[in-house]
């Protein structure tokens, strides 16, 4: 069990990691917040599986009168919009949910971004905590309080930061994540490495298949990944100091891709793992690396990948298309880029033929490679 506290000018707040953390962590807080109203926001799938255990931790806590409501939306990145915002508005008032009450995210990154900021705009603002179920979850999207949705065809464009009370990472949800989503995770994994910390590349290059075997202890390397995540929260928490923007390493492309690709086609992970790549080579094409960069990136990614990336359904042009559409967004096409592993860099001025040149050889790479591509 491992303890992991974010210390912001705005308060602080604790990252809890292990096994068993709901029975003992949430409940306590639980009893010590002695909320009347907890409202899960989940997935009816997530719930189906997980939910009796959720519910029994929340009444351990809770008084007698205390109630537990949910807002059930259906999974998928495709939901994670205003439509879905305005339901879940809907339902709190319905149900006279006020401030003094508890927003409870019980899911991945969707449902973490959707419920938190459901809780920062519900009555200008109200408490949440996050209860992560995906890797992806508990190494990035619960800790750091970015939250909010998307608009068509522009991910995140709506959103706040909004800290969370506290966020409880019980990795024993993680045995019913399917294998995709776990590699989903382990993308983003590997993106620590590539930007701050060469043990994890090492560990995660060892592996059989880009899967953690039966002995590795993935608490362990949660608890490294949400530890870099809080210290670059804690440096720039608002996204305002170019610290916070280095973890967009390989999302300038895998937003792109994304969106090409048509939302909710590939992971998240997946995109922003073969972003990663077309990074890399575009730090070699432009002359910020070493030749070897490339390389050191498909030995660590394809494994990870397995065949996530076969559902690439858009060719270079499409692809680039999305990424000067991303540009709307209003600063320009910014690279994240690796002097080296561990060296990153802010890029703004890059020609865009280099850039499709790397989006192109990436795109044959990952053919070569895998032929079903
Ligand atoms: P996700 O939330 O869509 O979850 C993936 C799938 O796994 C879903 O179908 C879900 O129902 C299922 N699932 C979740 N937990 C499960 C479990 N324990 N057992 C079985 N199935 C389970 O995807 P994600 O990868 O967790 O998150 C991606 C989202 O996170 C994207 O919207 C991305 O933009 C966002 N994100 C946000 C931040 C941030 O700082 N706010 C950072 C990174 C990513």
């Amino acid at each position: 069990m491992a303890e992991i506290t974010v210390r912001t000018d705005g308060g602080e707040y604790r990252v809890h990691i292990g096994r068993g953390i709901l029975e003992r962590e949430l409940a306590d807080d639980i009893a010590r917040l002695r909320p009347q109203r907890v409202v899960v926001v989940s997935h009816p799938s997530i719930y189906d599986l997980h939910g009796k255990r959720l519910y029994a931790a929340l009444q351990d806590g809770m008084d007698d009168a205390a109630k537990v409501n949910e807002f059930l939306f259906p999974q998928g990145e495709d939901s994670k919009n205003l439509k879905t915002l305005e339901e879940g508005y809907g339902m709190l008032l319905a149900c006279g949910i006020t401030r003094e009450d508890l927003v409870l995210a019980f899911g991945g990154g969707v449902v973490g971004d959707l419920a938190g900021f459901l809780a920062a705009t519900y009555m200008r603002g109200m408490p949440y905590v996050q209860v992560p179920t995906t890797l992806m979850a508990m190494v990035d999207s619960a800790i750091g309080g970015k939250v909010g949705v998307d608009l068509p065809g522009a991910k995140n464009m709506v959103g706040a930061f909004h800290r969370p009370l506290a966020v409880y990472s019980d990795v024993s949800f993680l045995h019913t994540l399917p294998e995709r989503e776990l590699r989903s995770g382990l993308a983003e994994v590997a993106k620590y490495g590539f930007l701050y910390d060469s043990d994890l590349l090492a560990t995660l290059e060892s592996w059989e298949q880009g899967l953690p075997g039966e002995t590795c202890d993935l608490a362990e390397m949660i608890a490294i990944c949400a530890g870099h995540k809080a210290r670059v929260v804690e440096a720039d928490e608002h996204d305002l100091r170019g610290v916070r923007a280095m973890l967009n390493y390989g999302h300038t492309f895998g937003h792109a891709l994304e969106s090409a690709c048509g939302y909710g086609r590939l992971r998240h992970g997946e995109a922003v793992a073969v972003g990663m790549i077309m990074a890399a080579r575009l730090s070699e094409l432009i002359g910020l690396c070493e030749e070897g960069l490339y390389d050191y990136h498909q030995r660590v990614l394809m494994p990870i990948l397995g065949g996530g990336a076969r559902d690439i359904n858009a060719g270079r042009e499409r692809i680039i298309f999305d990424m000067q559409a991303d540009k709307k967004k209003g600063k320009g096409l910014r690279f994240v880029l690796l002097e080296g592993p561990q060296v990153p860099r802010l890029v703004e001025a890059v020609a865009m033929r280099t850039v499709e040149a790397a989006v192109e050889e990436t795109l044959e790479t990952l053919r070569r490679v895998d032929p079903c591509l």
